[in-house]
C-alpha cells in the first residue's frame, strides 16, 4: 500500500522534494493545496508543473473520504458517515457551538473524529465495540475527516450561492479547491475507537492538524479522550504539545467501572489516577471526566461521592452525558430529574460539572451507532 500524501509532515515532504531536485517553494505550494484549499485530487493543483504532479501521483496515494450518509439534527449537529478507500466505514460528528462540552460558549465548530474502525475495548454500553476492532486509521484518514467535512460544508455554501443568485461566481472546479477560512476550530478525539491504542498515527495526524502549514488548529483546542490507557497517558504527558485530556470515566469506583468497561481490569482506577496526576503536573491543565449516566448502573447519588473525590484530587471538571440508547443493548438513560439531581449533588460538593442537554440524540449520535446500523443494513440493500 502506498503512503497517502496527507500522512506526511512538511519535513518529510521537503526531504522527498530535495531528493527529486525540486525547489523547496513547491512544498509550500503543495501544502497550500492540501490544507488551505482542501484540494481533492492532483489535477486541481494547477500551479504545480505537470511532471511534478505525475511524480507525486506515481509515488503517493491521494484518498479522500467518500460521504455515504449525512444526518442533521434539529439543533444542526451533523453526523457524517464516511467510506474509506478499502470500503470500511467511520463516523465524524460536527457540533456547532456546544457550550456544555468544554466550558466556553461561542460560535465555534467542534468536530468529533474517529481513530479506528471498530474498537477492541468493548465498553458494554458502546455501539463502536459491538462488532470488534477492524483496523487503525492511518494519519491521513484522521486528518481527512476535518478536510472532508469542510469540503462538504463549502459545497453546500456554493449550492446556496448558486441558488440565490444565478450570476454568482462559478465555483465548479473539482471540489472548488478555493482558499477559505478554517471552519473547524476545535477537535475532540472521541469518535469511534480508542485513540491512545492508535498512538503513533493519532499523534502524527494531530501534529499535521496543529501545524501552521497544515490545519493550524491550536493544540489547546484539541482534546484527546481515552477510556483509561494509563501507560499511554504517561507517554502523552511527555509530548511537547499541550493537548487537552479527557477521561471517559463513567464510573468512580473499580466495581462500577469494571462492570461496564473491561479496560478497568487491566488499568484499575489507582493506576489511571496516578497517570492522570502525572499528566496534570506536567501540563498544568485541567482534566475533563466524561461520565455517561446510565440508569441503575452509575446514576445513584451515592456515586457522586467517589466521583467528587476523584475530580477534586485531579482538578477535573465533569461532563455528565445522559446515555443515548443503542439498539441491541440493555442500558437505559435515566430520567431528567435523576440527571439534574446527580448534577446538583456534584455541585454541592464544589465540583465543576455540566450536564449535556443532548445534541444529536435524534441522529444515532451515540458513538459508532450510525456505522453499525449502516453496515448491518448494507448487505440487505
Ligand atoms: S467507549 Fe470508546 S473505548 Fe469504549 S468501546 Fe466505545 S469506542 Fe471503544
Amino acid at each position: 500500500m502506498t503512503t497517502d500524501i496527507k500522512s506526511l509532515t512538511r519535513e518529510e515532504l521537503k526531504a522527498q522534494f530535495k531528493s527529486w531536485n525540486e525547489p523547496a517553494y513547491r512544498v509550500t505550494q503543495l501544502l497550500e493545496w492540501l490544507y488551505a484549499r482542501r484540494a481533492a485530487n492532483w489535477d486541481a493543483m494547477t500551479n504545480l508543473p505537470k511532471p511534478l504532479r505525475e511524480k507525486l501521483r506515481g509515488t503517493f496515494s491521494f484518498n479522500c473520504l467518500q460521504l455515504v450518509l449525512k444526518q442533521g439534527a434539529h439543533d444542526t449537529t451533523q453526523k457524517f458517515l464516511w467510506k474509506l478507500a478499502d470500503g470500511a466505514l467511520v463516523e465524524s460528528v460536527l457540533i456547532p457551538a456546544n457550550p456544555a462540552l468544554y466550558g466556553e460558549s461561542s460560535d465555534r465548530h467542534t468536530l468529533c473524529i474517529s481513530t479506528q474502525v471498530g474498537c477492541a475495548y468493548g465498553c458494554k454500553f458502546c455501539a463502536s465495540g459491538l462488532d470488534g476492532w477492524k483496523r487503525n486509521l492511518t494519519p491521513d484518514e484522521i486528518v481527512e475527516q476535518v478536510l472532508a467535512v469542510e469540503r462538504a460544508q463549502m459545497r453546500n455554501a456554493e449550492c446556496g450561492m448558486r441558488n440565490e443568485k444565478s450570476d454568482a461566481p462559478k465555483l465548479d472546479t473539482p471540489h472548488s479547491a478555493l482558499r477559505a477560512p478554517r471552519l473547524i476550530d476545535n477537535i475532540v478525539v472521541m469518535g469511534m475507537g480508542e485513540p491512545l491504542a492508535n498512538y503513533e498515527n493519532l499523534l502524527k495526524a494531530l501534529k499535521i492538524l496543529n501545524a501552521p502549514w497544515g490545519g493550524g488548529i491550536g493544540a489547546r483546542k484539541i482534546t484527546i479522550s481515552t477510556s483509561g490507557l494509563a501507560p499511554q497517558i504517561r507517554r502523552l504527558a511527555a509530548e511537547p504539545l499541550q493537548f487537552r485530556l479527557a477521561i471517559s470515566l463513567h464510573g468512580a469506583t473499580d466495581a462500577v467501572r469494571s462492570r461496564i468497561m473491561p479496560v478497568n481490569r487491566k488499568h484499575p482506577l489507582k493506576e489511571l489516577t496516578a497517570a492522570c496526576e502525572q499528566y496534570q503536573i506536567q501540563k498544568g491543565r485541567m482534566l475533563t471526566f466524561e461520565y455517561i449516566l446510565i440508569a441503575g448502573v452509575n446514576d445513584s447519588i451515592e456515586q457522586t461521592k467517589p466521583l467528587a473525590a476523584l475530580a477534586k484530587k485531579l482538578f477535573a471538571k465533569v461532563n455528565l452525558i445522559p446515555y443515548n440508547t443503542v439498539e441491541g443493548l440493555p442500558w437505559k438513560r435515566p430520567g431528567e430529574t435523576a440527571c439534574e439531581a446527580f448534577l446538583r449533588a456534584l455541585e454541592k460538593q464544589k465540583v465543576p460539572a455540566t450536564l449535556r442537554r443532548e445534541k444529536g440524540g435524534d441522529i444515532d449520535a451515540a458513538c459508532g451507532q450510525l456505522r453499525l446500523k449502516t453496515e448491518r443494513e448494507l448487505p440487505a440493500r
